[in-house]
């Protein structure tokens, strides 16, 4: 059967699909959904395959539970193989990750850039370069600063720690409109202020004559030779039933899976790069939790997630924001079980969470093991640990700044600090690597940009190096960590990469109306 222009879910399609289009894209996410929009409205033929859902502004709860099913890959569970493990999480619906993601939006700083200039051979990357993606995303998606009346508490606590500090600490910039400060990003957006891919691209591609399938997941992108030819997978039935086949023939094919799954999908396929890196080079930015306990009442569920970063210490590779966790989450955080445990939740509305992000130095890998999938391996390395541990000093030195009366430090089997005095005399001794608790939920690198084959995966403008027609436009392509969050990048070179795109559909017969 074929499919009308538009957004179909699983339930339109009642047998095998067969479809012919100019590109096809892989995933809907930040790099999916922008290329997609700017390519349909140049007049593109475009079919778009998300594995996940849709989901509407109208569906979304504060019920992590259910938002964990429905709107993450593999339930938000993700768990890097490495000692320490770095738990991770990824979008998997209409939207990717934006319509979970905290909405923080940020130029790639300038320094980043000129490295990819200078050391990763990238073109065409300078700051002037850049300028014009930057401002069409932040004027389209509605970037700015937030409404004064819906910063919570926890920020405001984390910022007064700060300036008792004389420390640097900024305003965050999200892609929001008149956001109400529900603290319910991670769980989607009820409001729709957050302005993510399925309420901004992917009405704008569909409004452009795309066709946007949900529940399709892509196994193979198929090839003759040393050129794609599109690509083949199934429509996921509710329960991840297999359910039909789904065959799309296209002149070009654009893989916008996340930085995991885009490498898993092109080493299945048969698809190996030169230079070896590709599933290599895996930055995932580490987190973790600094929990510190107030004698009064702080509701951080009231109030946006992270109003404010600390960017005192960015030049050490460390940013530092407080973030509202649901109790759920919190309690999976918190040392103890039973009644100490109990004990600790029952101050949930004392607590602020909060807490260092590292731009890591260290790298991972991707593989797709026989009956295990992809899997992901990565290494902290002593320098990234020693980091992530003078981030949570540094942290919680702010949060006693602030007036906290105890802090939960996220080292396994660390005792509760109850004073700065308590803190130093704990981190006098090593902190041994392995019992560092970390979190991801920015993956970046496993197929990375240099216009130099040996080096990168794909040239300047996402092209895979040696196959004709098959592009890469997600966090993959990064060629290393940023240090700050990274949805504003992979949005910026989606756009830059597909403005290249159309000024050459001429070179791939691409199906234009
Ligand atoms: C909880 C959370 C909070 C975050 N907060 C922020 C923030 O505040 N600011 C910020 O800048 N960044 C944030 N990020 C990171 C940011 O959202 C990501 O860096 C960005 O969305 C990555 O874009 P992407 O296109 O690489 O992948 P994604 O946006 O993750 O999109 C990939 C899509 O491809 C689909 N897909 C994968 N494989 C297949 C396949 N085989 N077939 C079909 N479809 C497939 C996936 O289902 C997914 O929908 C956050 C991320 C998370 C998870
Ligand atoms: S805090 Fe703002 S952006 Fe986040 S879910 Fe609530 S209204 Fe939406």
């Amino acid at each position: 059967m074929s499919i009308r222009a538009g957004l179909s879910t699983q339930a339109d399609v009642t047998g095998d699909l067969n479809l012919e289009c100019g590109v096809v894209i892989v995933g809907s996410g930040a790099g999916g959904a922008t290329v997609a929009a700017e390519l349909a409205e140049a007049g593109v033929d475009v079919v778009v395959l998300e594995e996940g859902g849709y989901h509407a502004t109208e569906s979304f709860r504060p019920e992590t539970g259910r938002a964990l099913r429905t709107l993450y890959r593999d339930g938000g569970g993700g768990a890097t193989i490495g000692r320490p493990s770095v738990l991770f999480a990824e979008g998997r619906c209409v939207g990717g990750s934006t319509v979970v993601n905290g909405g923080m939006s940020w130029r790639t700083p300038a320094g980043v850039l000129e490295r990819w200039a200078k050391q990763d051979g990238v073109l065409e990357i300078s700051e002037a370069e850049m300028e014009p993606f930057f401002a069409r995303f932040e004027a389209r998606n509605s970037v700015g600063t937030q409404d004064p009346e819906t910063i919570g508490r926890n920020s405001q606590l984390l910022k007064a720690g700060a300036d008792a500090k004389g420390w640097a600490i900024v305003p965050n910039r999200r892609n929001q409109l008149h956001c109400a400060g529900t603290s319910n990003c991670s769980n989607g957006c009820p409001t729709g202020a957050k302005r993510s891919m399925a309420l901004t691209s992917v009405p704008r591609a569909l409004a452009f004559g795309a066709r946007v399938i949900a529940d399709c997941r892509v196994d193979q992108v198929t090839r003759t030779g040393c050129t794609v030819t599109g690509v083949t997978g199934y429509v996921v039935r509710p329960g991840g039933v297999r359910g039909p086949r789904v065959v799309v023939r296209a002149r070009a094919v654009i893989v916008a899976g996340g930085a995991l799954e885009t490498p898993a999908l092109l080493l299945r396929s048969g698809l190996r790069s030169r230079s070896n890196q590709l599933g290599r080079n895996l930055s995932l930015h580490p987190n973790a939790n600094v929990v510190g306990f107030f004698d009064f009442d702080v509701t951080g569920w009231q109030g946006v997630h992270q109003a404010f970063q600390i960017r005192e210490f960015l030049a050490d590779g460390i940013m530092m924001s407080a973030q509202n966790l649901t109790p759920s989450m919190l309690a999976g955080v918190m040392p103890g079980y039973g009644r100490g445990l109990g004990e600790l939740m029952a101050d949930y509305n004392r607590v602020v969470t909060a807490g260092p992000l590292i731009e890591d130095t260290g790298t991972g890998r991707i593989r797709n093991l026989p009956g295990l999938g992809t899997q992901v391996f990565y290494r902290v390395t002593e320098r990234d640990a020693a980091r992530v541990v003078r981030g949570v000093e540094l942290t919680a030195e702010a949060l006693f700044a602030a007036g906290a009366r105890r802090i939960v430090l996220p080292f396994n089997g660390a005792p509760v600090v109850r004073d700065p005095g308590d803190l130093r005399r704990l981190l006098a001794s090593p902190v041994p690597r392995h019992s560092l608790e970390l979190y991801s939920i920015h993956l970046m690198g496993t197929a990375r940009m240099s216009e130099d084959p040996r080096r990168g995966v794909v040239d300047s403008f996402g092209a895979f190096h040696g196959v004709r027609g098959l592009f890469v436009s997600d966090a993959s392509v990064f060629p290393g960590p940023i240090g700050i969050n990274p949805m504003e990048t992979v949005i910026a070179l989606a756009m830059r990469n597909a403005r290249r795109l159309v000024e050459q559909r001429g070179r791939y017969d691409l199906l234009c109306g």
